[in-house]
């Protein structure tokens, strides 16, 4: 039987419905709760995210402004831009939109967000909370993956868990909150040898690498979930001939879902779930901060 297919967009919507009741909450006595974000240059997909964030917000009463800052900004500049933003009673959350030009490193500007204001949960301090197991605001995108995982109803906890690719947003964060769930962790990368030696054990998969069909059905263990955090572009030839462009996942859909129990397809899985856990982030963020005012 083909595998359940995990529903982002319904996921999506009901955090964006627990983001809209904290929202109603804090706007009552503080007003809307506003997000910056901030894009340095101009890269078409920063552009679109930042189109979807902007329709998400107004879903939720988030006030969305994006601040648009020139290619040839300096890090002086940029860290400049974020402590004003730090310092801006009105501005309850802040987020910095990738890739950065070349010469600015994103670790030092997330480091110089206001950890309370830290809505992509991307500052040191924030990533040490959840080290400690007790997130106060965790990366979105792995907050999304462990929403679909719920959704999906696979017991976490005992379960063999492996995730692929380690990088700072998305593979180690997922470990993180994984193991934190109880679940035996494994996280393969670049230099993981018999990389389907590791996957076929999983109860678990999740992937999160960006290499279309990287994940084939013979390295998935019949009846596992797998999400699929993956998003490339491949282009193709249509019936008559005319190229086109798709957007896919890191994983073999069709013939993967022959294999696992649930899997989470693209698009409509991890990114439609990961700009509404932003808005929950900052939503709570917001109420954090209302209640740390009122002390
Ligand atoms: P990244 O920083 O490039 O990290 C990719 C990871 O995959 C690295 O840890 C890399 O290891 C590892 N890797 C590369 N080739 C591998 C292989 N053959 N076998 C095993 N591991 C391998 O990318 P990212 O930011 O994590 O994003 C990964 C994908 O998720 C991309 O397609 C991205 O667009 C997508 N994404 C989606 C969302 C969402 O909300 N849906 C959010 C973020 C990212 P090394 O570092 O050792 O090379």
């Amino acid at each position: 039987m083909p595998a359940k297919i995990i529903d982002g967009t319904k996921v999506a919507a009901e955090i964006r419905s627990e983001a809209a009741v904290i929202v109603r909450e804090v706007a009552g006595a503080w007003g809307r709760p506003r997000l910056v974000a901030v894009m340095v240059g101009d890269a078409s997909a920063a552009r679109a995210y930042a189109a979807s964030q902007r329709k998400q917000c107004d879903l939720v009463g988030i006030e969305y402004r994006l601040q648009e800052l020139r290619a040839e900004t300096s890090a002086v500049d940029l860290c400049g831009q974020i402590d004003a933003l730090n310092a801006d009673r009105a501005v309850r959350g802040i987020m910095v939109h990738l890739p950065l030009p070349a010469g600015i490193d994103p670790a030092e500007i997330q480091l110089r967000i206001d950890r309370h204001k830290d809505v992509e949960g991307v500052n040191p301090a924030n990533i040490g909370m959840m080290f400690y197991g007790e997130p106060v605001i965790a990366p979105c995108t792995a907050l999304a993956v462990m929403a679909l995982l719920r959704e999906s109803g696979v017991r976490i906890e005992g379960a063999e868990a492996v995730v692929v690719g380690h990088s700072n947003i998305a593979g180690k964060p997922v470990g993180l909150l994984l193991l934190n769930e109880m679940a035996t962790v494994t996280v393969c990368h670049v230099a993981t040898r018999e990389l389907a030696g590791h996957t076929r054990r999983a109860d678990i998969l999740v992937v999160a690498v960006g290499k279309a069909g990287l994940i084939g059905p013979g390295m998935v263990k019949p009846g596992a979930v797998v999400i699929d955090v993956g998003i490339n572009r491949v282009r193709e030839v249509d019936g008559q001939g005319k190229p086109q462009e798709r957007i896919v996942g890191d994983v073999a859909f069709e013939a993967v879902r022959e294999v696992a129990g649930a899997i989470s397809p693209v698009p409509g899985g991890v990114g439609a779930v990961t700009t509404a856990v932003l808005l929950r982030n900052t939503a709570e963020a917001a109420r954090r901060q209302v209640v740390r005012m009122r002390q």
